[in-house]
C-alpha cells in the first residue's frame, strides 16, 4: 500500500494543549511543521509554542470543526475527547489514532475486555454498577481489590483499595453510582512502560522499556534501561507491539504495566498519545517520543528508539515552589542534568510544573543525580 505522507510545511492539529502537547509541538517545529492546538484552557503550556491557539469547549462542534478546517492531521495529547469532537475532526482532517482507538482507550472496562480478548495478559476484573454486583465481583476475584470508575480516572484518582469484602459498602458509596470496574490487586514489584509506535503501513517501534516509581500515586521517577532481564524486556515490547497491532493505531501508545513478584508480566492501561513515563526520551533516545508521534501521525518512516545514555527523569510538581522559586542554578551545577519547563504560571500542590533528566554511565548514577539536582531545588530553603 503506498501511502502519501503529510510533509514538513503541513499544519498538524493538536486535541489538548498542556505540557504533552507543547512538547509534540516543539518537536514538530523543529521538523518544520507548523501547529494548531485546541483545549478550554487559555494561555495553556502548549499554545505558547503554537501557531495556531483555539481556546474553546471539546461539545462546541462548530468551533472544532473551525480548527479542523485549518490542519492536515489531528492528534492528541490528551484521550478525554468526546467521541463527536473526533469525528467533527474527521470530516476535514486524518485523525491518528483514530475513534475506534480513543472509544476503547476510554473506559477502563472497554480497554480491559479488549486486552482480555486478545488473549493478553491482564488482573482478574468484572464491571460494576451496584453495591450487589460489587460484592459479588470480591466474592468471585477475592479481596484485596481495586475497584476504580470506568471513565475519566487518572493518576489514581476515582480509586478505591479493598482490604476485605467488608470494605465494599465504603468503596461502592465512594465511586458515587457511576460505572466501575473491580480488578484483583496486582502483587507487583515493578511499574514499566512501554511506548511504541505505528505507521499507516504496519511498521511498529517500541522504545525500550522505562520503570516506574510513584509517589501518592504520581509519576515521581523514571528510568531506563528498566532493572529486568533482557528476557521480560523482550516479553514486555512484544506486548506492547502486539496490542498496537490489534487496536490497528496509526500513532503512538503507551502500555503501562505491572511486574508482578511471580515474574509475570500484566498491563495496567492503555493511553493513545505521548505520556510523562517517556519524557527521558528527549535527552537520551536517538528520537523522541515526541518526534515518534509526529512522524508516526504523518506518515513519515519512524526513527531509531535506541538510547543514547542510560537516564533518569524527575518529575517537578507545584509543591517545589512552596517557599519561592526554585533554585534553578543549584540543579544546573551538575552538566549532565537537563531542565524542562511547561511554563505553567500558577504552581499548585500535585500540578506537573516540569521535569528534570539527567544521564550517566549507569542507570543508578543517571537516578543519583536526577535527584540530587532535584534536591537542590529547595535546599537554600530548607537548610538551617
Ligand atoms: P491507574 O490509574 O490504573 O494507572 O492506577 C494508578 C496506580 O494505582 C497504578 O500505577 C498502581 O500503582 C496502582 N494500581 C492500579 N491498579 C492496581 C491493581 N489492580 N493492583 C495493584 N495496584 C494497582
Amino acid at each position: 500500500m503506498s501511502i502519501k505522507p503529510i510533509l514538513p510545511g503541513a499544519r498538524i492539529g493538536v486535541l489538548g494543549s498542556g505540557q504533552l502537547g507543547r512538547m509534540l509541538a516543539l518537536s514538530a517545529r523543529k521538523l518544520g511543521y507548523g501547529v494548531a492546538v485546541y483545549s478550554p484552557e487559555a494561555n495553556s503550556p502548549a499554545s505558547a509554542v503554537a501557531d495556531i491557539d483555539v481556546v474553546g469547549d471539546y461539545l462546541d462542534l462548530p468551533r472544532i470543526h473551525e480548527f479542523a478546517k485549518q490542519v492536515e492531521v489531528v492528534t492528541f495529547e490528551f484521550e478525554n475527547v468526546p467521541h463527536d469532537a473526533a469525528k467533527a475532526c474527521a470530516e476535514h482532517a486524518a485523525v491518528r489514532p483514530d475513534g475506534h482507538v480513543l472509544h476503547v482507550s476510554q473506559n477502563r472496562l472497554r480497554e480491559k475486555s479488549f486486552l482480555k480478548d486478545k488473549g493478553f495478559p491482564t488482573t482478574p476484573f468484572q464491571r460494576v454498577t451496584s453495591l450487589a454486583e460489587l460484592e459479588q465481583a470480591v466474592a468471585t476475584i477475592g479481596a484485596p481489590g481495586v475497584l476504580k470508575t470506568a471513565s475519566f480516572g487518572y493518576d489514581g484518582k476515582g480509586q478505591m483499595k479493598l482490604k476485605t469484602p467488608a470494605d465494599a459498602t465504603k468503596a461502592w458509596e465512594a465511586m458515587k453510582g457511576v460505572e466501575s470496574i473491580y480488578e484483583g490487586f496486582v502483587d507487583f514489584v515493578k511499574e514499566m512502560s512501554v511506548i511504541g509506535a505505528r505507521t499507516l503501513d504496519g511498521q511498529v517501534v517500541t522504545f525500550p522499556v522505562f520503570e516506574n516509581d510513584h509517589a501518592n500515586h504520581i509519576l515521581d521517577i523514571t528510568f531506563a534501561p528498566a532493572a529486568i532481564s533482557s528476557e521480560l524486556a523482550d516479553e514486555a515490547r512484544k506486548i506492547a507491539q502486539g496490542i498496537l497491532e490489534k487496536l490497528n493505531v496509526v500513532g503512538l501508545l503507551t502500555v503501562e504495566m505491572f511486574l508482578t513478584r511471580d515474574g509475570r508480566v500484566l498491563v495496567n492501561e492503555l493511553a493513545p498519545r505521548t505520556h510523562n513515563s517517556g519524557h527521558l526520551t528527549i535527552d537520551a533516545c536517538v528520537t523522541s517520543q515526541f518526534e515518534q508521534q509526529v512522524r508516526a501521525v504523518c506518515g513519515l518512516p519512524l526513527g531509531s528508539t535506541d538510547m543514547t545514555k542510560p537516564a533518569a527523569m524527575a518529575n517537578l510538581l507545584g509543591h517545589l515552589w512552596e517557599y519561592g522559586e526554585p533554585d534553578w542554578t543549584a540543579a544546573l551545577q551538575d552538566p549532565l542534568v537537563k531542565l524542562h519547563l511547561y511554563g505553567k504560571r500558577e504552581a499548585r500542590v500535585g500540578r506537573k510544573m516540569g521535569h528534570l533528566t539527567a544521564t550517566g554511565d549507569t542507570v543508578e548514577l543517571a537516578i543519583e543525580r536526577v535527584k540530587k539536582a532535584r534536591e537542590a531545588l529547595t535546599a537554600k530553603y530548607t537548610a538551617k
